[in-house]
């Protein structure tokens, strides 16, 4: 490891190259074990790094802004690459809005806004960037990426850039073509419309109203931990199975909104996977419903 960490200085002189990382920093959950190697990279040492990591058969891990994940304990062996404010430009020409995978969704659709661009407004506020938004279609309040994205670019495992028109992106509820594949996002165009800046203002005033409202921002959380099954919702059936407030740990069920599962202050991955055990358990014990997790778990 000290001769791989020694290689990567060497080849990428000015990447910030960091080891032991503690991934409760990177995850809106604040859960999670360390990383062996953590960098983010530059648009340009993408693909450079990615090709030292396959010849020295390195695991790679990548990751955005980590408001999706739940990262064990032991942590992630290998290479993670967080996709962040190193790949975050954006940019607009008339309709379209070109923005890197780390680009955060509330500062592209605030860039929307202020060009007088509608059709973002739903992704103000999630708290992701563009490259997992892309890769779980992110969606909110009856809108979803798969209705605003014209084009991605990504680059596949063996290191070449690739443009995936939004039919081949396979967009669907919380799932696209990009895991399976191994691509890695690097950059996405929207196609919007015009629309008076104070009407956009005013939608995204509205939803982020309603999203205080009705979720716990106050305590980290990863977002809805389960996927809405199919002619339910999955926070009401929780919260008819009688667990809202169900704690494991430092886990709980939030007593406001039983769909997100939060961190009371020093929950473990394992708090959080052993509270969700058991809501899937108790939800199909009462209702025949499989909670399937929309989280990410990762690492060892
Ligand atoms: C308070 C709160 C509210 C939320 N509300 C919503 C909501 O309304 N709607 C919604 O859909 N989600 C919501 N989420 C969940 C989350 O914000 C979204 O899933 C978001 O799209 C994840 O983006 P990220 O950059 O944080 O990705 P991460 O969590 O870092 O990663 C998610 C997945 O995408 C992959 N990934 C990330 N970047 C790339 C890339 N560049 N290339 C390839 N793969 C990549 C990762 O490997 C991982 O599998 C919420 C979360 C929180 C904490």
């Amino acid at each position: 490891m000290t001769q791989l960490i020694e290689k990567l200085k060497t080849a990428f002189p000015e990447l910030d190259i960091r080891t032991h990382e503690r991934m409760r920093e990177h995850t809106t959950f604040r859960i999670g074990g360390e990383a062996d190697i953590f960098v983010s990279p530059r648009k340009t040492e993408l693909a450079p790094l990615l090709a030292m990591a396959r010849e020295e058969h390195i695991p790679v891990t990548v990751v955005g802004n980590g408001s999706n994940l739940l990262v064990s304990d032991q942590g992630i062996r290998g290479l993670v690459v967080e996709i962040g404010s190193g790949m975050a430009d954006i940019s607009v020409q008339g309709n379209t809005i070109t923005a890197g995978a780390g680009a955060l969704l509330s500062k592209t659709a605030n860039a929307a806004a202020a060009a007088g661009l509608g059709g973002m407004e739903f992704a103000a506020g999630i708290p992701g960037s563009i490259g997992g938004a892309v890769t779980m279609n992110a969606g909110a309040y009856g809108g979803e990426m798969k209705d605003i994205l014209r084009q991605v670019k990504v680059m596949t495992p063996e290191g070449q850039m690739k443009t995936l028109s939004v039919e081949e992106l396979a967009l669907g509820y919380r799932h696209s073509c990009i895991p399976e594949n191994g691509y890695v996002v690097v950059e996405a165009e929207i196609a919007l419309f015009e629309k008076p800046q104070e009407q956009i203002r005013a939608l995204m005033a509205e939803l982020a109203a309603k999203r205080r409202e009705k979720q716990p921002l106050e305590y980290p959380s990863a977002g809805s931990t389960f996927k809405r099954p199919e002619g339910y919702f999955a926070g009401k059936l929780i919260m008819d199975a009688g667990l809202r407030g169900y704690t494991v740990g430092g886990a709980q069920v939030s007593e406001k909104h039983c769909g997100f599962v939060i961190n009371r202050g020093d929950a473990t991955a394992a708090d959080v996977k052993r509270l969700m055990e058991e809501v899937q358990r108790k939800v199909y014990e009462k209702y025949g419903v499989t909670l399937e997790p929309e989280v990410k778990m990762i690492g060892e």
